[in-house]
């Protein structure tokens, strides 16, 4: 099998939960939102967030300021306070040295999704990144697999890893890809039935600890 391996970012490479939690308890604030809006925003922001999701923040919530506003101070809140840890960063750059490659698909804007990168260090230690948006379509889809496996000088059908925290568009998309998976736990128990990921981890420095242990 060719050493590829396709990283998730949010809650995978990067801890997106963190910011998410400090930006609504400060958004929240801002607006004299009540803890009941707070655990809304939380619900609504938890998997993915866009222009559209923010001209429902604001009609939900009856905030003045155009969504446009809304989505572009949250994004750039999110893609200065993002970060990745060193353990990951020198983990991803010492699977490039051992001959792997390395790249991010994951499912958002390219905008912010390649601003988190930047801004995290990530963007140096990977070969590429692909984002659903400039892809076409989201994971579990298999065409930005295929996507970002090419965008690597890889080709999908040779096989590889996929790691993420996604069950359905990580674990169960890698796996029609044809890919061997990695599910990031962050502690959680498999939530997926009885066809488990090929491996679970708490976190993507285990994960990578863990293929660089791998004959590819
Ligand atoms: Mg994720």
């Amino acid at each position: 099998m060719q050493r590829l391996v396709i990283f998730d970012l949010d809650n995978t490479l990067l801890d997106r939960q963190g910011p998410l939690t400090d930006w609504i308890t400060s958004f929240c604030a801002q607006y004299t939102l009540d803890e009941h809006a707070q655990d809304r925003l939380l619900q609504v922001l938890r998997e993915r967030a866009g222009p559209d999701t923010f001209k429902a923040i604001r009609s939900e919530h009856g905030l003045e300021p155009a969504p446009e506003k809304l989505w572009h101070d949250y994004s750039a809140y999110m893609a200065r306070s993002v970060t990745c840890p060193p353990d990951v960063i020198e983990g991803l750059s010492m699977l490039r040295r051992a001959g792997w490659k390395v790249v991010v698909a994951t499912n958002g804007g390219t905008e912010i999704q390649t601003a988190k990168v930047t801004t995290s260090g990530i963007a140096d230690h990977v070969d590429a990144v692909c984002t659903s948006e400039e892809v076409g379509e989201r994971k579990p889809g298999i065409t930005i697999f295929e996507k970002a496996a090419a965008a690597c000088g890889a080709d999908l059908t040779l096989g590889g890893w996929m790691v993420g925290d996604g069950v359905d568009t990580d674990i169960r998309g890698g796996e029609a890809a044809g890919l061997h998976t990695i599910w990031i736990s962050g502690s959680r128990p498999w939530p997926g039935g009885d066809k488990a990921p090929d491996h679970v981890t708490d976190d993507a420095g285990q994960a990578i600890k863990l293929l660089l242990t791998m004959a590819a």
